[in-house]
C-alpha cells in the first residue's frame, strides 16, 4: 500500500493553508479534494473580507484565530505578493440604541486586543461619506479585502515546492485507525484506492461532519449537527459610492448585509442569513426587496434598477436558527483519543481571516 505522511481531506482555503503548514514540517503531504479544482465551494462563496475580529466573545477560537490570522495574512500577502488593500470599514448605527452597540463593540474588541477602532460622529461623516446616511461609525482601519483565489493558489504553489500533491477529483471514502496511522480508501474518478498516513485531517467544510461518519472508531458524540446557512450577494452596477467596507449593526446569525469591494473595486451588497436542508446555491430576484430597504437604511439614494442578484455562499454553521454563538470545532486526540487524527467543523466566518492561524493551530494540536 502506497504511504504518505499526511492526508488533509478538502481543498478549500482551510484546507489548503493546512496543506502548505504541515509541508514544512512532513516530506509527503497529499491534499485532496472530490471537485475539478482547489476552492470550488464555500472558499469561492464568501465577501473576501479580511475581519479584524472585534465582535466575537473573547478567548474564543474565533477571536484569537481571527486577529492572529489577519496579521499573519497581511503578512503573507505582501510576502506573496496577493493582491490586498487594507481599505477599512465603517460599521454604522442609526439612533441611541444602535450607538449603544458601538459602544460595546469597542469594548469587546479592546477584550479581544482590537484596540484601534475610531469614532466618527454624524457632521464627520457627513464630509467623509456624503453617500452615507448613519448618525455615528466606528472605523475599524485593519479590516481589507483579498484576492481568495490569488491566496489559494499561492498556497498550492508553497505545497508542491515542499514537494506536497494535490490531487483533484478524488473523493474520501473511509478511514480505518490502526496503531500509528491510518489506511484510508479514496475515490479518484471511480478508481478506488488504498492509502496509508500517520495524520489525517478533515477539513471538509460543508461536507465535514458526513465525512467524519466514516472514519471507524471516531464516536457519533464527537460528530456534531451541521447547519446550512446560506448568504446571498447582489452586486451594484456602476461605479461605488463608497471607498470603504461599509457594515450595519450585525444581526443574530451573520453581520448584516453589509456593502463590501472586490479587488476590481465592484460593489456588493450581502450576506443575508437563511437556514436551508440542502447544498442549493440559487440567488432568488424576489430578495432585491428585502435588499433595498435593508441598504436604503444607510445608503438612502440607492438606484434600485442597479441591484443584480449575484451569487450565493453556504456557512457551515453549529448554531442552528435558535441557537446562540458557536466557535470553530478542532478536535485533536486529546478530545477524541484517535491520535493523529484532526477534525474541523463549523469552519464559518472569519474562517478565511482565520486560515494561516488555523494551520497553526491544527499543526500544534498535532504535537508537530
Ligand atoms: C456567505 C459567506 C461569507 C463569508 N465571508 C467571509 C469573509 O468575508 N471573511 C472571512 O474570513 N470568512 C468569510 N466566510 C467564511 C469562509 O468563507 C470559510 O470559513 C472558508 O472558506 C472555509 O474554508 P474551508 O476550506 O474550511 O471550506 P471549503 O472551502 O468549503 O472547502 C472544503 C472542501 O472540502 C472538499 N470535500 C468535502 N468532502 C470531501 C470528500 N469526501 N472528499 C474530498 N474532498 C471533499 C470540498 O469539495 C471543498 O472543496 C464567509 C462564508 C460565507 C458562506
Amino acid at each position: 500500500m502506497e504511504k504518505v505522511d499526511a492526508i488533509i481531506i478538502g481543498a478549500g482555503v482551510v484546507g489548503l493553508a493546512i496543506a502548505a503548514k504541515l509541508s514544512r514540517t512532513l516530506q509527503n503531504v497529499l491534499l485532496i479534494d472530490k471537485n475539478q479544482s482547489f476552492g470550488e465551494e464555500t472558499s469561492s462563496r464568501n465577501s473576501e473580507v479580511i475581519h479584524a475580529g472585534i465582535y466575537y466573545p473573547q478567548n474564543s477560537l474565533k477571536a484569537k484565530l481571527c486577529v492572529e490570522g489577519k496579521a499573519l495574512l497581511y503578512h503573507y500577502c505582501q510576502s506573496r505578493k496577493i493582491p490586498h488593500r487594507r481599505l477599512g470599514k465603517l460599521l454604522v448605527a442609526h439612533g441611541e440604541a444602535e450607538e449603544q452597540c458601538l459602544a460595546k463593540t469597542i469594548e469587546q474588541a479592546a477584550l479581544n486586543g482590537v484596540n484601534d477602532l475610531t469614532w466618527l460622529t454624524s457632521a464627520e461623516l457627513k464630509t467623509s461619506n456624503p453617500n452615507l446616511n448613519a448618525s455615528a461609525a466606528l472605523l475599524s482601519p485593519s479590516t481589507g479585502i483579498i484576492d481568495v483565489h490569488s491566496y489559494m493558489q499561492s498556497l498550492l504553489a508553497e505545497l508542491e515546492e515542499n514537494q506536497g500533491q494535490f490531487v483533484a477529483q478524488t473523493t474520501f471514502v473511509e478511514a480505518l485507525p490502526y496503531d500509528g496511522g491510518f489506511d484510508v480508501t479514496l475515490n479518484s474518478q471511480g478508481e478506488i484506492m488504498q492509502i496509508s498516513c500517520d495524520y489525517l485531517i478533515n477539513s471538509g467544510g460543508l461536507h465535514s461532519t458526513n465525512l467524519a461518519g466514516n472514519i471507524r472508531g471516531l464516536a457519533k458524540a464527537h460528530i456534531p449537527k451541521l447547519n446550512y446557512c446560506r448568504g446571498h450577494y447582489f452586486s451594484y452596477q456602476g461605479k461605488s459610492p463608497f471607498k470603504q467596507l461599509i457594515y450595519p449593526v450585525p444581526e443574530a446569525h451573520g453581520l448584516g448585509i453589509h456593502a463590501s469591494l472586490d479587488m476590481g473595486g465592484q460593489l456588493k451588497f450581502g450576506p443575508d442569513t437563511q437556514y436551508i436542508d440542502t447544498i442549493d446555491y440559487k440567488v432568488s430576484s424576489k430578495l432585491k426587496e428585502k435588499f433595498v430597504a435593508a441598504v436604503q437604511r444607510y445608503y438612502p439614494t440607492i438606484d434600485a434598477e442597479r441591484l443584480q442578484p449575484a451569487y450565493s455562499g453556504i456557512r457551515p454553521k453549529l448554531e442552528g436558527p435558535n441557537d446562540g454563538f458557536k466557535d470553530f470545532v478542532i478536535q485533536g486526540a486529546d478530545e477524541h483519543n484517535i491520535t493523529g487524527l484532526v477534525n474541523l467543523f463549523g469552519i464559518d466566518s472569519p474562517g478565511l481571516t482565520s486560515s494561516l492561524a488555523i494551520a497553526e493551530h491544527v499543526q500544534s494540536t498535532l504535537k508537530l
